[in-house]
């Protein structure tokens, strides 16, 4: 058996500052860099969907064509797309048995709306009905019903922070076992939920999360059904942006279970969304907390996540952290490519005067002029050390800790989401030891920092990726869709 495998993820903000072109990925950024051909096996060792497919199948002869990602960021470029996707449909011809894809599904491109049921839709057409199509999808995914219908099966990741992507490529593989030997396709149901879900109450370390994929592990022990629940990544300004639920099976019970889960999520509406502060509210609580704690408290900067089109350069958290008198405070990553080479050209002890970060020009923003103490250089390598991706290496360029009051500041050249406690290491900062640590992440971050916190705050400070999904000029959602739990609908 001859099974192709391919890789093309991105989650798409249509209201981010940046596009996405061919060269991100190639450099791959927060993901591995574009890989060609027989170097794909190599990410059986990562955990991503494809190293557990490929661990999954050792028994077929893969095909590997192309994996490609790039850090979410807005519209993938027309030029991007179709060089990518052209790249897998040309692998795609009569000697495959079967197609497996790594997607992340909240693409939208400057061209197409629905950039992963645009692949899937151009190699059905390539391979035709008889060859199953299977692909992992990300939880943050914007299911489409094109996607639905194209692919034989679709399975997303189950937890939030992402510590189970090799789990889903395995389940994917599980899945494509099953269509092999029934030798017809799975019966599918799937259901479209009425509200977007904020990403910080997406956490599955959290209720009503937990309690939702509990409920489906449960069902599919006993069903023998498979089902997804992808809550949507809430900021991409289209008509089928938003969270669902699906699954595979026989008829009736396949219908049955996923109508189930697809109740319990609406009947938890209230619990999904989780309190937001201002800036320096946020810092003056974690002050307050960490007065008599032992521990560090972890503030989200979750409107510049990198991980969600953010540029990782935003200022709001550092001038609240600094109006407070904050002490023993760090912050990072603050990407900011001029200040990290005006460190190194200075050295360690000497003061540098520039306006640090707030370059990406969102709206509220501004570089924060201040003459800063450079402490530490570095060239911006480490290995991750949390379950998230653990053992990626992550090379951000050359670094600094630069210092201003009572606030480190980890300055880097290159974006990585604040998700490991490795990336504040390779500066100097022990977060252990942090009263007050400000991480440019929603969620991720918890995988590697919650148990280390006294307490976890989520900010709003001024950036591109909106915690609050209401706060979005939308355009082109659906009509009626609740742009929060119980909020305002979308009236077009
Ligand atoms: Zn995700």
């Amino acid at each position: 058996m001859r099974v192709l495998i391919a890789g093309f993820q991105h989650e798409t903000n249509t209201f981010a500052p940046s596009k996405t072109g061919y060269d991100d990925f190639v450099r791959g950024g927060a993901f591995p860099a574009l890989t060609r051909g027989a170097d794909l096996l190599v990410m059986r060792d990562i955990n991503i969907p494809v190293g557990g497919f490929i661990g999954a199948m050792r028994d077929a002869e893969l095909v590997p064509v192309l994996w490609a990602g790039a850090t979410p960021a807005a519209h993938v470029t027309q030029d991007a797309f179709e060089r990518i996707a052209q790249e897998i449909t040309a692998a795609a011809d009569g000697r495959i048995d079967a197609i497996y894809l790594d997607l992340h599904g909240a693409m939208v491109c400057e061209h197409l709306d629905d950039g992963e049921g645009e692949l899937l839709g151009r190699l059905r057409r390539a391979v035709g009905p008889r060859v199953p199509i299977v692909a992992s999808l990300d939880l943050h995914a914007n299911v489409t019903h094109k996607m639905l219908t194209e692919a034989d099966a679709l399975v997303a990741y189950r937890t939030y922070p992402h510590v189970d992507m090799a789990e889903t490529g395995d389940r994917a593989a599980f899945l494509l076992r099953k269509i092999l030997q029934r030798g017809n396709a799975l019966y599918r149901a799937s259901r479209q939920m009425p509200f977007l879900i904020p990403l910080n109450g997406m956490c599955t370390l959290m209720e009503p999360a937990s309690a939702i994929y509990q409920a489906m592990a449960a069902s599919e022990g006993k069903q023998g059904v498979s089902l997804s629940f992808a809550m949507g990544f809430p900021a991409a300004d289209f008509p089928e942006c938003g969270p669902m639920v699906w699954g595979y099976g026989d008829g009736e019970s396949v219908e049955r279970e996923v109508g189930a889960i697809a109740d319990q999520v609406i009947a938890r509406e209230a619990d999904w969304a989780i309190p937001l502060l201002a800036p320096e509210e946020a810092v003056r609580k974690a002050m307050a907390i960490a007065a008599t704690a032992s521990r560090p408290v972890v503030i989200a900067d979750t409107q510049d996540n990198p991980g969600g089109g953010g540029d990782s350069d935003t200022t709001g958290m550092l001038r609240a952290l600094l109006a407070c008198g904050a002490q023993d405070a760090a912050l990072g990553l603050m990407v900011d490519p001029a200040a990290a080479a005006a460190a190194h050209a200075a050295g360690v002890g000497a003061q540098i005067t520039i306006g640090l970060g707030g370059h990406s020009g969102v709206a509220g923003d501004a570089p924060f002029e201040a003459t800063y103490r450079v402490e530490q250089l570095s060239d911006g390598v480490c290995q991750y050390g949390g379950p998230m991706m653990h053992g990626k290496w992550s090379g951000v360029g050359p670094s600094a800790r630069l210092s201003l009051g009572g606030v480190q500041i980890v300055v880097s050249t290159h974006k990585d989401q604040m998700l490991d406690r490795n990336l504040y290491r390779m500066a100097g900062v022990e977060p252990e030891r942090m009263k007050i640590l400000v991480n440019k992440s929603s969620v991720h971050f918890r995988a590697d920092f919650q148990h280390i916190a006294e307490a976890v705050l989520v900010a709003k400070a001024p950036g591109p990726l909106l915690a609050d999904p209401a706060d979005y000029p939308w355009t082109r959602l659906r009509k009626g869709l609740r742009l929060r739990p119980l909020g305002p609908a979308f009236s077009g």
